[in-house]
């Protein structure tokens, strides 16, 4: 998954990473092309969208993008996160809140009040219309339509959304979101196309055919994998590039493929799994690379990799060579100091412990 809503990703150092996505085998492209702090793709009939100053990709962008990775074997699989995550398309088209506004698009993460007013006909006209463009653009079976981190306050309070509510017969905002969800899978559904929603309100109530993905298995208690729906797995603690090397460092992404295989074994409703760059830091190509790299090698040895054939110190030793194939930034990528921090720190520990034996050992007179 390459966020390029946060930081805008410009075209040619997005090929460069579908290049490296081909040459190790990764092959489907998450793109998570829009967010609070940005829309990157055009929707006919709402031209304030995008702007030439802020960064996109144009219709032909996209068409380029989308036949490149074809041609290496890759599928696309946008991303419209909805009915949160929507300040950037707000600020644009206040009139599809609940306040009606205004909005200014922020900078840096977050999780906004403002959200898509599911009480308007309008707004569900939007969600329509952006699934209209996602289908026209995309090739692929699926699409994702986001689904995470929605405060429901702003429906609690507008009265379109309680008039939408009263007319469900629903009690609280949280059904009011499932009929959301379950209205826009079934509108994609019509046009052949399975929907994909982050795990975080997904429930029975949830059309069996949405697949979820759990980027926090803290959530509901793993209660999703028993569930009727189909499970992209991308656990953040392992997954989630964006992170400092001290908190994801290699050799943990590197374990990941482990338990994503006895995931597989176990239960066949796991489809398989993903890395993840967001980009609400990483505003700069030598940043993301550094994230990126050699984190995605990892990554994708280990998913693909029969788990009794993998070898983390075989996989280290090639590594200096392999990078280099796949980042132009290499003097900042190739430093593997940085790879992985708790390993250093476990060594440096085992060596100072060491030397404590042998001084208190010599002190107790003892010949080791
Ligand atoms: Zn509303």
């Amino acid at each position: 998954m390459l966020d390029v809503a946060r930081s805008f990703c410009p075209l040619e150092e997005l090929l460069g990473i579908i290049d490296a996505m081909a040459l190790y085998k990764l092959n489907v492209l998450h793109w998570h092309i829009s967010d609070d702090q940005g829309w990157r793709f055009p929707v006919d009939g709402y031209p304030d969208l995008v702007s030439e100053d802020r960064g996109y990709y144009s219709r032909d962008d996209i068409n380029y993008v989308v036949s490149y990775a074809e041609k290496r074997n890759i599928m696309v699989v946008p991303e419209v996160d909805m009915p949160g995550h929507m300040i950037a398309a707000l600020s644009a088209y206040p009139k599809l809140s609940c306040t009606g506004g205004p909005f200014v698009i922020p900078t840096g993460e977050g999780i906004f009040q403002d959200i898509l007013c599911v009480g308007k006909a309008d707004t569900i006209a939007f969600a329509r219309k952006v699934v209209d463009t996602l289908c026209s653009l995309f090739p692929s079976p699926y699409i994702h339509l986001g689904g995470d981190e929605i405060p429901l306050d702003r429906w609690a309070t507008c009265p379109d959304c309680q008039h939408r509510m009263q007319e469900l017969g629903y009690k609280d905002e949280k059904a009011l979101l499932g009929w959301f969800s379950n209205e826009i899978a079934a509108y994609a559904r019509e046009k052949g196309k399975s929907t994909i929603l982050w795990s975080d309100y997904v429930d029975a109530s949830y059309d069996p055919s949405i697949i979820t993905q759990v980027w926090n298995p803290l959530l509901g208690k793993h209660k999703r994998f028993h569930s009727n729906h189909q499970v992209i797995k991308s656990d953040y603690f392992h997954s989630y590039l964006d992170m400092s090397y001290a908190l994801v460092p290699l050799s943990r992404v590197y374990r990941y493929g482990k338990s994503v295989q006895k995931d597989r074994k176990q239960n066949t409703k796991v489809l398989g799994a993903e890395l993840l760059l967001w980009t609400e830091y990483l505003n700069t190509r030598e940043k993301r690379e550094s994230h990126l790299y050699p984190r995605l090698l990892a990554g994708a040895e280990s998913f693909w990799t029969k788990d009794s054939k993998l070898s983390y110190t075989r996989f280290k030793r090639i590594l200096t060579h392999d990078i280099q194939l796949v980042s132009d930034n290499q003097n900042n990528v190739n430093k593997p100091s940085i790879w992985d921090p708790l390993l250093l720190e476990q060594i440096k520990a085992r060596r100072a412990r060491k030397k404590r034996v042998t001084a208190n050992s010599k002190e107790a007179g003892i010949s080791l």
